[in-house]
């Protein structure tokens, strides 16, 4: 008689339960099972700071598939409540304990998936453990900091952490009309992104009346009369009636460990293409994980629902047999803040430096999120780097209140296709007036670094601007020079230059910019024509006020 495939599943969420339904897909015989030590399987970890926030006030709309289904509808046996405490590879067993009666088990496996996912980091600071001080990774503990907002009738709140998960706390809480305080250690808010992009973000918190501590770690929590106290490295102190720790996870690699597993040099569990561990038996994908870095290469955690649940198809391929590989990961992701969607796909600045990558160039747009004739439209800010040898895109970043997650997830397959900025260029995409413009922001991306790569235009540095000589030359009308301008730029209005070349240095630089760039692009190019040296500031205006908000 035919023995069945025993496939074990270690978490039953983003990850695991993508590998368990294909499993079922691609092998009617195996028998799949899925431990997970929490009371749910498949739940919206994604949506548990709209739950808090109560955008979603039914807490079962967070569960995506029940045990009951996967055993009805797949055939899969859900054991929650189970948490697997050790894996032996040499029998391919692993131990399972029941929480509710405390027993163990063993069990026996063919192919084991580990998608344990990460812990949130709780740094060991003084008051860490007290009571209102919350982490946010499942449904119970987003039901705890809905009672405790409702019992202890909460008015503040303090954010620790000011990324993708602390930005979404920080909204939802606001939303139940708290006051909100964000506490970041690094020197901008959202981390990931390049600190100029980061910059209209912090607009937006501050404009929203949250307070802001930037580049200040928090270094303790303490109960006093007037509730939390929240203490900062810095030394400031902020009073709240809870704290949420927002300030990172990490994979959850104990039961990889214990099996003796490669850990990776990020401290995720090391995986090949296929998601195999250094273990020919057991797989690992999800947060758990350490990923290639699509276009650098390097080793990276990048803790996101879209690969977890790709990698768990692929793990179920190759475990039924099938070639499947990872392409790794991009680290395409978006946030909602106050009205502002942040959204990146690819490579920042800052990442492409820190892999040791320097030949690159970035562009800046802000361009309407469609026709500007039509009511409505607003701004995007864009911001895309590429390489300066063939033009490849290696990654975007947009931030605006509309059509910035569309623009960004062109981009992201654009980048997955080893795409150029001539195609962004040449892309055909949606138009209509309420929806886009005829030249897409995307185009307008892709002609803006083309035409540096045929050498049209030549880019000035942003960073270098404080020490450089070249005489800087406001090509705006005088009424906008007036309202704000570079400090010790010239104005000579582009309709006036032609008049007045007579009063430009020949021998000197020229460094020209105007509000986002359009019609320094074309002072550039009457100018070059005049046989002037002359450069760009990439995006104008709008981007010398988001790297240098304070002025020069
Ligand atoms: P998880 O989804 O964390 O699942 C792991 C499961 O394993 C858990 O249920 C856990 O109980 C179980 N488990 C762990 N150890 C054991 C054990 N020893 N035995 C049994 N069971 C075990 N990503 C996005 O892309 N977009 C978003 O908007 C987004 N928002 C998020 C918001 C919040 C608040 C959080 C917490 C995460 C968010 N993420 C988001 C990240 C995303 O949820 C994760 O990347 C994804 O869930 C990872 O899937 P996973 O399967 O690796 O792990």
């Amino acid at each position: 008689m035919e023995t069945r495939k025993s496939i074990v599943i270690v978490g039953g969420v983003a990850g695991g339960a993508s590998c368990a339904a294909r499993v079922r897909r691609l092998d009617e015989s195996a028998e799949v099972t899925i431990f997970d030590r929490g009371p749910f399987v498949s739940f919206a970890n994604c949506g548990l700071p709209y739950f808090v926030g109560d955008v979603i006030q039914d807490e079962k709309k967070l569960l995506v598939a029940s045990p009951e289904l996967f055993r009805n509808r797949f055939n899969i046996d859900v054991r929650t409540h189970h948490e697997v405490v050790s894996v032996n590879c040499q029998s391919q067993e692993i131990e399972v304990r029941n929480l509710k009666p405390g027993l163990s088990e063993s069990k026996s496996y063919d192919a084991l998936l580990l998608s344990p996912g990460a812990a949130p980091i709780r740094p060991p600071l003084p008051g860490i453990n007290l009571p209102e001080v919350f982490v946010l990774r499942t449904i119970p503990d987003s039901r705890r900091i809905r009672e405790w907002i409702d019992t202890k009738q909460a008015k503040r709140a303090v954010v620790v952490g000011g990324g993708f998960i602390g930005l979404e706390m920080a909204e939802n809480l606001a939303h139940r009309g708290l006051e909100i305080t964000i506490i970041e250690a690094a020197d901008q808010l959202m981390p990931p992104l390049d600190p100029e992009m980061a910059e209209f973000v912090r607009q937006r918190v501050v404009a929203h009346k949250a307070r802001l501590q930037l580049g200040d770690p928090v270094a303790g929590f303490e109960e006093t009369a007037e509730g939390l106290k929240v203490t900062t490295k810095s030394g400031m102190e902020f009073s709240a009636d809870f704290a949420i720790l927002a300030i990172g996870v990490k994979p959850e690699t104990n039961l990889a460990k214990s099996a003796g597993l490669e850990i990776g040099s990020k401290g995720g569990i090391r995986v090949d293409e296929s998601m195999r561990t250094s273990d020919p038996h057991i797989w690992a994908v999800g947060d758990a994980v350490e990923v290639r870095d699509f276009v650098t290469g390097e080793w990276s955690f990048l803790p996101l629902a879209g690969p977890a649940s790709r990698q768990g198809r692929i793990a179920a391929d190759t475990i039924c047999g099938r070639d499947s590989k990872f392409r790794g990961s991009q680290a395409t992701a978006v946030c909602g803040c106050f009205g502002l969607t942040i959204a990146m796909t690819g490579a920042t600045e800052k990442s492409l430096r820190r892999a040791g990558i320097t030949d690159f160039s970035a562009i800046y747009l802000h361009p309407g999120h469609h026709a500007g004739y039509y009511p409505g439209a607003k701004p995007i800010h864009l911001k895309v780097v590429y390489g300066n040898s063939d033009g490849r895109v290696l990654g975007a970043q947009g931030v605006g209140e509309e059509g910035v997650e569309r623009r960004i997830d062109v981009i992201s397959m654009a980048i997955q296709k080893h795409a150029t900025v001539f195609d962004l260029e040449e892309c055909e995409l949606c138009y209509a007036p309420q929806y886009g413009s005829a030249k897409d922001p995307v185009n307008i991306a892709g002609m803006i670094a083309s035409n540096v790569m045929r050498g049209d235009v030549s880019l000035a540095s942003w960073a270098e601007l404080p020490s450089t000589d070249a005489l800087i030359v406001d090509v705006r009308e005088p009424a906008e020079h007036q309202s704000g301008c570079i400090e010790g730029a010239v104005n000579l209005p582009l309709n006036q230059l032609r008049d007045r070349l007579g009063e430009l240095p020949r021998e000197r630089e020229i460094w020209v910019h105007c509000g986002v760039g359009q019609r320094s692009y074309y002072a550039l190019r009457l100018l070059r024509k005049h046989g002037f040296n002359v450069r760009n500031l990439p995006g104008g205006y709008q981007t010398f006020r988001a790297w240098y908000p304070r002025g020069l």
